[in-house]
């Protein structure tokens, strides 16, 4: 039998014996060669997961189920929900709002730190032979769940000049990175944070870096964008928002409070959430990626062996990484 490593709590990695089954009518049997780490990863690597983790994941087809058109030995990156392609997100695009989802990959199904993966075909997303599979991890939370934010700010204020991020973690980063190619070189974008390594990753990356503290000294901006899901964060972003202007939340985390008069009415300002990214958010992203290859690659400051996978998180949730991605040798 396989084995697979597995979160068992207080940060310990175990290698047990673990069985897969035969990919189904529809199904695709993967073979995960790079998985970036998350901040949402963070409970399960705390707490320890029933399913093995990951869910930013590349790699190969080994097998296909019945019914399927992606051949063997095509390589892609696998979307973390299971949506169900009929409901009535779904047929409106917006997969990652699906009503009628089976499953998380790395969260309720086995993800992609282990050694196989079992996923519907529609969560599979070609990405030809030329990319690097640590950074093809770079189309999942990093630009797909960035950018999908990007656009729900883009979608309220369409002459977006100005932008503030709120957390120089690994979302808000890839918020910076994929507004700086989607915006271009004098768009003003700041990004916050309370750790001199993050700001310092942030300010290479091209941001204007703003320490925590003084995010009123900002300039308002058409736009923010809070990754850091802390409260004092989001309050502080909405103040400094111009009228028009919005504010999208997309780190999970803490509480808003809003006088709607003056927050929303009297200024014309909109709060949005943003959740993942939709699947057809896919090829877009796949050509930004091959034409910035060098400028996204930086975002990954660590590559780790599964073997090293406790390492690999230990390293990530340090606070002095960018993106930190454990890797699968082909056997
Ligand atoms: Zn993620
Ligand atoms: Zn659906």
């Amino acid at each position: 039998m396989t084995t697979a490593p597995f979160l068992v709590g207080e940060g310990r990695v175990e290698r047990r014996p673990h069985a897969y089954p035969e990919p189904g009518a529809g199904q695709l049997l993967i073979r995960p060669r790079a998985n970036a780490l998350c901040g949402s990863d963070r409970g399960l690597f705390r707490d320890g997961s029933p399913v093995v983790a990951g869910h930013e994941a590349a790699g190969t087809v080994i097998a296909a189920g019945p019914g399927t058109a992606i051949p063997v030995g095509t390589r892609g990156v696998i979307y973390l929900m299971a949506y169900c392609g009929r409901c009535r997100s779904c047929r409106a695009g917006a997969t990652n709002l699906c009503l009628d989802k089976a499953g998380d990959m790395g969260f309720n199904r086995d993800g992609g730190l282990g050694p196989l993966e079992v996923v519907e075909e529609r969560m599979f997303f070609p990405i030809g032979d030329d990319l690097p599979f640590p950074l093809a991890t770079m189309l999942l939370d990093v630009m797909g769940t960035s950018g999908a934010a990007l656009n729900r700010a883009l979608s309220v204020r369409p002459d977006l000049d100005s932008l503030l991020i709120t957390g120089a973690g690994p979302v808000g980063v890839g918020v910076l990175a994929t507004a700086r190619l989607g915006l271009g070189a004098d768009v003003p974008i700041y990004i916050s944070d309370v750790s001199e390594w993050r700001l310092s990753f942030a300010e290479s990356l091209g941001g204007t870096p703003v320490h925590a503290g003084s995010v009123a000294d900002v300039p308002q901006v058409d736009a923010a964008v809070d990754a850091s899901g802390r409260a004092t964060a989001r309050r502080s972003a909405l103040d400094r928002l111009s009228k028009r202007g919005v504010l999208v939340c997309v780190g999970h985390g803490e509480h808003l409070r809003l006088d709607v008069s003056s927050d929303l009415i009297s200024s014309g300002r909109a709060v949005l959430g943003s959740e993942y990214f939709p699947y057809a958010d896919f090829p877009a992203n796949l050509e930004i990626l091959r034409r910035n290859a060098d400028y996204l690659g930086r975002i990954v400051t660590h590559t780790f062996d599964v073997s090293e996978t406790a390492l690999a998180f230990e390293t990530f949730l340090s606070g002095e990484s960018g993106k930190v991605v454990v890797t699968q040798e082909d056997d």
